[in-house]
């Protein structure tokens, strides 16, 4: 088989879109949807498509430097030991740091707790010509909340509609969403976090906590269905990644995001100045 029997990249994307049908239960969190190739394979591409991403990347950096004003965020939701932080370090690490926005949100702080969920989230989009990559979210405020119950159920149920309007808003002043769900399964996740206890580099990972909530596991399988149920609209929709190969979910997110950047049909800006001119003056000098 050759690379091109096994990889297409819009085959990968479109595998991985939420649709109205899609049931959280029955992810198959080990398969490689729209990908046939082997591990070998998909480490070679990620390698190559990297490099693709990059160029895109400088594209709109080069956009917003000369001033435009779109920018592209990154949003990665998932589960503990998903392999959140892998993908910022391997598929956003591929990027030059200048064009990344980055940000991680952990539990609200009291002043964060003092304003409405999402004034952390405006805070923190991407400014113009960057990648904006958000390790967790606004949906956070719509997963934990609920399965912790730490607002009321009126308050969350709420949220959906909220998040609607307010990534609507984002997408008409510029940035274009892609919205990644992480899942692995409950073995593999016992696998992960049993290794951070084993290893000496990984013991700062481990949280008690994420014990507890693995014992929550129907619950959070039910808010996500009802997250990608309620949030995937045509604007942001969700993509799906399997999770429990690290390879294939690494492949896909560089897929979906190179997909967003050629939407953008981006070009390198046009020069403000006469280019003979200045490689006269360049050579006079
Ligand atoms: P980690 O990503 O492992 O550093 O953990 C961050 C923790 O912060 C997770 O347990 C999240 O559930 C929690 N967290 C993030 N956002 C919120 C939020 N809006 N409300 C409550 N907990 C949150
Ligand atoms: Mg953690």
């Amino acid at each position: 088989m050759t690379k091109d029997d096994v990889f297409r990249p819009a085959s990968i994307v479109e595998a991985l879109r939420a649709t109205p049908e899609t049931r959280v239960a029955d992810i198959d969190t080990n398969g490689t949807p729209g990908f046939d190739g082997d591990k070998a394979l998909g480490e070679r591409l990620f390698a190559e498509r990297g490099a693709v991403l990059s160029d895109l990347q400088e594209m709109l950096f080069a956009e917003g430097r000369t001033g435009g004003t779109r920018s592209v965020l990154l949003i990665l939701q998932g589960m503990d030991t998903a392999g959140k932080g892998g993908m910022v370090r391997h598929v956003v690490g591929q990027i030059d740091p200048q064009g990344v926005d980055h940000k991680a949100f952990g539990v609200p702080t009291e002043e964060e707790k003092r304003h409405h969920f999402l004034w952390r989230i405006a805070k923190a989009l991407p400014r113009n010509g960057q990648l904006g990559v958000f390790d967790r979210s606004h949906y956070e405020d719509v997963l934990v909340a609920r399965v912790r119950s730490l607002v009321p159920e009126n308050v969350w149920r709420g949220r959906y509609d909220e998040i609607n309007r307010f990534e609507s808003e984002v997408v008409r002043e510029g940035t274009t969403i892609v919205k990644v769900a992480m899942f692995v399964s409950l073995d593999e996740q016992k696998k992960r976090l049993a290794e951070r206890l084993e290893r000496r580099d990984k013991h700062w990972k481990y949280d008690p906590s994420d014990v507890s909530e693995r014992a929550l596991w129907p619950q959070y399988q039910q808010a996500y269905q009802d997250m990608l149920d309620r949030t995937s609209t045509d604007e942001a929709p969700w993509y799906v990644v399997p999770c429990d190969r690290k390879w294939y979910s690494r492949l896909a997110v560089t897929e979906l995001l190179i997909d967003a950047f050629e939407r953008l049909d981006l070009d390198w800006p046009e020069p403000t100045f006469d280019i003979e001119t200045e490689k006269r003056r360049l050579a006079e000098s």
